[in-house]
């Protein structure tokens, strides 16, 4: 049934408890809770609103949107996308007021095309370091017939006994520069960010303190995203360093970068839960709930 109370608008500023968590994942995804007990538990941890952006899919948002609705709660339809920026995977965040339209859906499409031969690839090389059937050992491991992810394959890892847990499945395996990181089935930054334009949409560059950057690189990295079009940038994901939290505010602030906030929260029993990520830094960022294409989403 639907709650009578209308939520409160959201403020003009980046302020602690704001109830809102926009990066989140499902079992759209590699995610642990399905998009209705994903919902439910924003909903327990008093998040009213939110975006689920599963892994370059929009597949699990009608579910929980349909189920915060019936709370009282808003649902904005999102998506992470994998992409390629100077050989370095780089995620971006698709906030989509309207939902997935134009090239953002044949895009869709590719992704999880993309998913499928990177999967190929990534059983192939895990195959010679001994993971025997990888694949279907992957497969096992996700429980659906959602398209695989690197997660999949560090849990078969462990359930085969060659590591001890998913932290060193990804240290010795599956992180970044090892055997089984296959990146090249990504396109591009800028052509992703095309695709999220197309479909009326916000373009956030995902979590930019986790690609251990030098503070340089991150610069540059912020101006290709901001000159393809990209429009904010995660200035909160999770828990995160305050001093490097401080330094990415003024980045942003400097090339006019609204801000978003996120947890990237995955699986429930860990650090993380929905809505919860270090508190904002003191700073003039405009959060990205300004943006004209939120208006409706943040009043
Ligand atoms: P993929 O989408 O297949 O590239 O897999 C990336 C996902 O793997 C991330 O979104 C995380 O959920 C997960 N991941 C990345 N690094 C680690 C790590 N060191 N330990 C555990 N999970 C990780
Ligand atoms: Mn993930
Ligand atoms: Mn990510
Ligand atoms: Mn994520």
């Amino acid at each position: 049934m639907p709650m009578s109370q209308p939520l409160p608008p959201l403020p003009d500023t980046f302020d602690a408890d704001l109830g809102l968590d926009l990066h989140m994942h499902s079992t759209a995804s590699d995610g642990a809770l399905s998009p209705q007990a994903l919902t439910d538990a924003c909903h327990a941890k008093g998040v009213t609103r939110f975006s689920l952006t599963d892994h370059d899919t929009v597949a699990g948002v009608a579910e929980a949107q349909r189920h915060a609705e019936s709370l009282g709660m808003r649902c904005l339809a999102g998506s992470e996308l994998s992409t390629l920026w100077r050989g370095i995977g780089i995620h971006v965040v698709a906030l989509l007021p309207e939902g997935a339209s134009g090239a953002l859906v044949p895009g869709l499409e590719a992704q999880a095309q993309a998913r499928v031969s990177r999967a190929q690839e990534i059983a192939r090389r895990l195959e010679k370091i001994g993971l025997e059937d990888a694949l279907a050992r992957a497969r096992e491991q996700a429980g659906s017939e959602r398209p695989l992810g690197r997660p999949d394959f560090a849990k078969a890892l462990v359930a085969a006994g060659l590591v001890p847990d998913m932290p060193t499945a990804f240290k010795k395996y599956l992180g970044a520069g090892k055997p089984g990181d296959v990146k090249t089935h990504w396109p591009y930054l800028s052509e992703v960010v095309e695709w999220i334009r197309d479909s009326q949409g916000i373009a956030v560059l995902a979590h930019p303190l986790r690609y251990r950057l030098t503070h340089r690189k991150r610069s540059q990295l912020l101006d290709s995203f901001r000159e393809a079009g990209g429009e904010a940038a995660e200035l909160i994901s999770g828990h995160q360093n305050a001093d490097v939290g401080r330094d990415l505010a003024r980045q942003l602030e400097a090339r006019d970068l609204m801000g978003s906030q996120g947890s990237d929260f995955h699986y429930p029993g860990g650090p993380l839960a929905p809505g919860v990520m270090s508190a904002p830094p003191r700073c003039s960022v405009t959060p990205v709930w300004r943006h004209p294409k939120l208006a409706r989403f943040a009043a």
